[in-house]
């Protein structure tokens, strides 16, 4: 399932107001709606497209516009404006029924008070300064999540907000319905890549469920011979392929069987509409290696994955690489492995089995074959290269009983001064925010999970913001971060969810 491009999704740009001004004052109020959200439109910071939608002025236009925003489609939120004084009760049974994210821009079409002409007809049109506080107070009283951003139109910061917070609608737009597969329960007796699967499809939308593995082997049985070879030949060329693998080397045959598996899983995914899934080491019946190369390619095309039967890390990851789409850099699947403790250069090595995603390698990856020394199975391919330095994070979902958790830790990735000769999996290097002792030590207080997505390209911003668009808690770890001040905000979150 590949990545939707960000600009077949629409956000609807709302303006409200009322009768009261008159048909002179009301055309203006639309003029300038239209001229902001052209000016949205075709900034190069937000990536979706921005759709003017009439002023509404009556509680019946609101409470249609919100109904039609409800099944459009391609709608995957609403920014929303008050131009001029829009009493706010008109509102109220459309609010009740919107279903979509919403923003609510706290602008005004002029940037400054023009001071030697202001006069009343002036102040009766700019009014978005109580305006707007009167549709604040509304959403506050009825308990409404948002996202406010505050400021003029055309300041680059605002778009920066809005461009957060429609990544975010989108990637929680893509998880709506979205299938995710698993081949093989969770990893036995592991707690953390446990939860309630009815539970996240009450939250996030999307559903979890399991296809026996030998389902999975059937499908690979039927790879035609010709596709093997074309594929192996796409390996060839992408990547630096070992000596043993190529055509002529005497590995070439476990090669083939990893293409075979790519393909097998591919044609799985793509024929029962997955946008993602996990396998685990310990029910592998009939797959003759543990999918490597297969995993990492797939996830580089947009695939959520979790090893190990984490479905919450496989939706989270997709979900991610939606809300990052058409950036430079990526999003994998990851997982805290080992510590380096040299004073004063403290950092974790990331990485995993196998699966580690190639949209985040610094440089082409090379395809390797190796023992596992887990699994039981032949030896797998896989894709091995290391990640560039600089900043990037990396977030979990917990499930703590009454509730999600998202836990975000900024980290700053550190460019590889080793090479690791012996160690043959893709690795990344980071330290964690604020240093490596308090991001651990809140990492391990919030119940953060060992398997992560590691991001390259998306802000705490914008997980905060789909964080509130799925209604759940966000942990986040960072560089103002100090251990007392985060076990008080633990503490108070355990009643605030109660
Ligand atoms: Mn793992």
């Amino acid at each position: 399932m590949s990545l939707p491009d960000l600009k077949s999704f629409e956000v609807w740009f709302v303006t409200g107001s009322q009768h009261l001004y008159g048909p002179e004052t009301l055309e203006k109020v639309a003029e300038h709606a239209q001229k902001i959200a052209a000016a949205f439109n075709s900034s190069k910071t937000i990536p979706v497209r921005i759709i003017y939608t009439p002023v509404v002025k009556t509680p019946e236009e609101i409470f249609n516009l919100f109904q039609r925003a409800n099944i459009a489609e391609n709608c995957i939120g609403l920014i929303c404006w008050m131009h001029t004084f829009s009493p706010a009760k008109m509102w109220i049974n459309g609010l009740k029924i919107i279903q979509k994210p919403l923003l609510h821009l706290h602008t005004q079409f002029n940037r400054d008070i023009p001071w030697n002409s202001i006069d009343m007809d002036f102040m009766n049109l700019n009014q978005s300064a109580h305006g707007d506080r009167e549709f604040g107070f509304i959403m506050t009283r009825m308990r409404k999540e948002r996202k406010v951003v505050t400021g003029h139109w055309q300041d680059k910061a605002i778009h920066e907000q809005i461009n957060s917070w429609c990544r975010a609608a989108a990637g929680w737009h893509d998880l709506q319905q979205a299938k995710f597969v698993r081949f093989g329960d969770n990893m036995r007796q592991v707690a953390v890549t446990e939860g309630d699967k009815v539970e996240a499809q009450l939250v996030f939308g999307y559903s979890v469920n399991t296809h026996g593995v030998g389902d999975l082997v059937a499908t690979i049985k039927k790879v035609k011979e010709k596709s093997v070879e074309e594929l192996c030949e796409i390996y060839d060329k992408e990547y630096k392929l070992s000596g043993s693998l190529k055509k002529n080397g005497k590995q070439h045959a476990s090669l083939r069987e990893a293409a075979k598996i790519e393909l097998g899983i591919r044609q799985f995914l793509e024929s029962g509409n997955f946008k993602g899934y996990t396998d685990t080491f310990e029910d592998l019946h009939g797959l003759v290696q543990l999918p490597g190369i297969a995993t990492q390619r797939l996830m580089a095309d947009g695939f959520g994955f979790g090893a190990e039967g984490d479905w919450k890390t496989a939706a989270l990851l997709r979900a991610m690489k939606v809300m990052a789409a058409g950036l430079p850099g990526g999003n994998s699947f990851m997982e805290d492995y080992t510590y380096h403790f040299e004073p004063g250069k403290n950092m974790v090595l990331g990485s995993h089995m196998l699966e580690i995603c190639p949209s985040i390698a610094h440089t082409k990856p090379s395809c390797e074959i190796h023992p596992l020394g887990i699994g039981g199975k032949e030896d797998p391919v896989r894709l091995v290269f290391n990640v560039d330095g600089g900043a990037a994070l990396n977030a979990t979902m917990v499930d703590m009983g009454n509730r999600f958790r998202l836990i975000v830790n900024e980290v700053e990735a550190v460019k590889p001064k080793n090479a690791l000769p012996k160690l043959p999996v893709a690795r990344v290097l980071w330290k964690p925010l604020p240093n490596m002792n308090t991001g651990c030590t809140a990492w391990i207080l919030a119940g953060g999970a060992h398997h992560t997505v590691y991001s390259q390209n998306l802000g705490i911003e914008v997980l905060q913001d789909f964080a509130s668009i799925a209604g759940i808690e966000l942990m986040h770890i960072g560089k103002h971060t100090t251990i007392p001040e985060f076990r008080s905000q633990l503490k108070w979150n355990e009643s605030a969810y109660k």
